[in-house]
């Protein structure tokens, strides 16, 4: 857990690939998959949620296996589809990079020549189960629901992936709501202010933006919940501005596509108050009590250690945050 989360600051961002960018030839894989000998498909296509996914493997495929490598893949596509209620572009590329070792490695995600495109380094000796816990592949397709945005809002955008990620996996039983939780209590409070002129738009502390990005989503969906006695919550936002059209292809400032959400004037409402807390947590001094958020939310202790109180006044509203649901 504490490498997992220390990886992940330090491992994964977004880039605007280019065609001359993070992209190689796919005659140099074809030289590289022949040494691996009888798994040498070099690539693999498959639709997941009406999406074309291209599975490429670039330098050879790793020895557990194309197969297991495509089923990682799917459950990754499983998590976000399920989160957003559907995939959010309709052509993925998943280049598949070979590399040493038995670790998932430095991951983006971009547009190469036109197409959605993840790279993802993994070691040749990957085992089964760093695929089964991998929270990498599922973070950089959640990328891809939301525009690329400017540098000094990339807070934004890694916190949703940050927050969302386990959420989405969480619902589809790739883990428990306790890793959830105590992900949440043991790494949010790197994500706060240190100072008072540490805003979020434009930091460039890696904390800052992963956690701090997380805080306004955790702090976001509570609000949004208690605003709508429970029946509205960030996810219900977020899968809105993913069906309206908003993703990766799109060039709206991160302001424009939140407000996407006013599909009605209950979700116009709860679309104001996203944006609203998106423009104190940006430029404001926003310093939430953690503690007091995890004791109203009914969530303490570390870890396995991690209990939840389902009488906290918060309670139900963790449980829909779980699940997705709207309180009856
Ligand atoms: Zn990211």
């Amino acid at each position: 857990m504490t490498n997992r989360r220390f990886c992940k600051v330090l491992v994964i961002v977004v880039i605007i690939a280019s065609a001359s960018f993070g992209v190689i030839d796919f005659g140099l894989a074809k030289s590289g998959a022949a040494a691996f000998g009888a798994d040498n498909f070099l690539s693999s296509e498959f639709e997941y949620g009406g999406t074309r996914i291209e599975v490429s493997f670039i330098d050879g495929v790793p020895r557990i296996g194309k197969m297991a490598i495509l089923d990682w893949v799917k459950r990754c596509a499983k998590a976000v589809d399920r989160y957003y209620g559907q995939m959010p572009v309709k052509r993925l590329r998943v280049k598949i990079q070979n590399t040493r070792g038995d670790e998932i490695g430095f991951s983006t995600t971009g547009i190469a020549r036109g197409v959605s495109e993840i790279e993802v380094p993994v070691g040749i000796d990957i085992p089964k189960k760093c695929l089964d816990e991998d929270w990498v592949l599922t973070h950089e397709m959640v990328h891809l629901a939301f525009p690329i945005v400017a540098w000094k809002d990339r807070w934004l955008t890694e916190g949703m992936a940050t927050y969302v990620e386990p959420i989405a996996r969480l619902q589809i039983g790739n883990i428990d709501e306790k890793e959830v939780w105590a992900d949440l209590i043991k790494n949010t409070p790197k994500g706060q202010a240190r100072s008072e002129n540490d805003p979020l738009k434009g930091s460039r502390r890696i904390d800052r933006i992963y956690w701090g990005g997380a805080i306004f989503c955790l702090v976001a969906d509570v609000e949004l919940r208690k605003r709508s006695k429970n029946k509205i919550g960030l996810q219900h936002i977020l899968s809105y501005v993913a069906r309206s059209g908003e993703n990766i292809y799109s060039d709206d400032d991160p302001r424009d596509a939140l407000l996407r959400a006013s599909g009605s004037p209950e979700l116009k409402a709860s679309s104001d108050l996203l944006v609203k807390l998106y423009d104190q947590f940006s430029s404001g001094m926003v310093v939430p009590n953690l503690s007091a958020l995890f004791d109203y939310l009914g969530v303490s202790g570390v870890r396995s250690s991690v209990v939840f109180d389902d009488r906290a006044p918060g309670a139900a509203i963790r449980k829909a945050i779980n699940n997705n649901l709207a309180s009856e």
